[in-house]
């Protein structure tokens, strides 16, 4: 039995508690943080609450609306990456930016809602502001779409080597590793101007990432297409190639493999562990359709690239690359040519070679994505 003090307490701590109906109808929380040169808002709601981002110009901003939703978090935020601050205003939480972004992730989980921009294109967010301005929207008003089927298709672009590890050297020093870097940052320009993906980088400075790394970030992101970009070294080889997972097609094709897998002894591949045997079917049913998507993305990149440059003869090969090994996302490692070879070096050294290379290799992305699309209408 209670005494009179502590039921005396237990009535004052219910009273102290707000009525139900206040505690859904608010947001009830709300944090800006800088991630990289991103930034991340969180936002606590109501379970399954509607919610929409909008992207607005002249000054360049967003408004994050949450329809029939009370302000209860904090009312203003301090800026963090190319958010330079967020105050609720008429309702609805506004960010002004100090620069354009790109959406990076809206992803709304129970009462959580999580919001990850990162720096973009000033031209697609112009495009975006100037027509529906819609970045992102999402719960019951959504009529069960997601935030995640609102949003473009994710490509993530994988410059190889980085850091400690150069890459393939040329007889006149280049580094792989910074070739690919800066041809990658240039693909990325081409597609955020294209519009029709969302773009991330495995890295987008000069670090070092495990190649088991690499697998992951486009897996956890649930990547439509993964590229990883490479100017290796093949003693006698000359022009561009395409390479995508098997058994190694040809001498060539597996030794470039087995040396860019030893720039990971350590990473190593974390694949879910699968036990029982529907499991095994089930990914093998992944993988088959993974594959079919890998080839057809191969296929696009030999005739894009073969229109502007030089290619590899018998230009898409196969070898046991460690970095296309996810076994669900379409995944294809393109040789822009060889450092080895004096005049793939030189070309490659070009920035408007490497832009040729970067527009090429755009297109072939873009009509991949064309062609996945009807493929989805099709069988969705
Ligand atoms: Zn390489």
């Amino acid at each position: 039995m209670l005494g009179r003090r502590a039921l005396a307490s237990l009535v004052l701590g219910l009273a102290a508690l707000p009525a139900p109906r206040e505690v859904l109808a608010a947001v009830t929380g709300a944090t800006l943080q800088g991630v990289g040169p991103g930034a991340r808002l969180t936002i606590t709601l109501p379970a399954g609450a509607s919610w929409r981002l909008i992207a607005a110009r002249r000054p360049n901003r967003l408004l994050l609306e949450v329809p029939g939703q009370a302000w209860r978090a904090a009312t203003s935020l301090r800026g963090a990456g190319p958010v330079r601050g967020a105050r609720v205003e008429r309702g609805r939480l506004r960010l002004d930016l100090s620069a354009p972004v790109a959406l990076q992730r809206a992803e709304a989980s129970g009462t959580r809602l999580v919001i990850e921009l990162v720096p973009g294109s000033a031209a697609a967010f112009a495009r975006l502001a100037g027509g529906s301005g819609t970045m992102a929207q999402g719960g019951a008003q959504a009529a069960g779409r997601t935030a995640r089927a609102e949003s473009l298709p994710l490509v993530v672009l994988d410059p190889g080597h980085g850091g400690r590890d150069p890459g393939a050297i040329g007889r006149a020093g280049t580094q792989e590793k910074r070739i690919v870097l800066a041809a990658a940052l240039q693909l990325k320009r081409v597609l955020e101007a294209g519009g029709r993906c969302r773009v991330a980088m495995t890295r987008g400075n000069d670090r070092f990432v495990p190649l088991g790394d690499r697998v992951e970030f486009a897996r956890r992101r649930q990547a439509a297409l993964f590229v990883s970009i490479h100017a290796d070294s093949a003693p006698g080889a000359r022009g561009a190639s395409v390479y995508t997972l098997g058994e190694s097609s040809d001498s060539l094709a597996g030794a470039l493999a087995r040396r860019e897998n030893l720039a990971d002894r350590a990473g190593g591949l974390r694949l879910p562990a699968v036990p029982p045997e529907v499991q095994a079917i089930l990914m093998s049913l992944v993988r088959a359709e993974t594959r079919t998507g890998s080839a057809l993305m191969a296929r696009h990149v030999v005739s894009e690239l073969g229109e502007d440059v030089p290619m590899l003869n018998n230009a898409h090969r196969q070898a046991g690359f460690m970095v296309l090994k996810a076994p669900d996302v379409p995944s294809v490692l393109v040789e822009m040519g060889f450092l080895s070879d004096p005049q793939d070096e030189a070309a490659l050294r070009r920035a408007d070679h490497r832009a040729k290379l970067a527009r090429a290799m755009g297109r072939a992305i873009h009509a991949w994505l064309a062609q996945g699309r009807a493929t989805a209408a099709v069988f969705g």
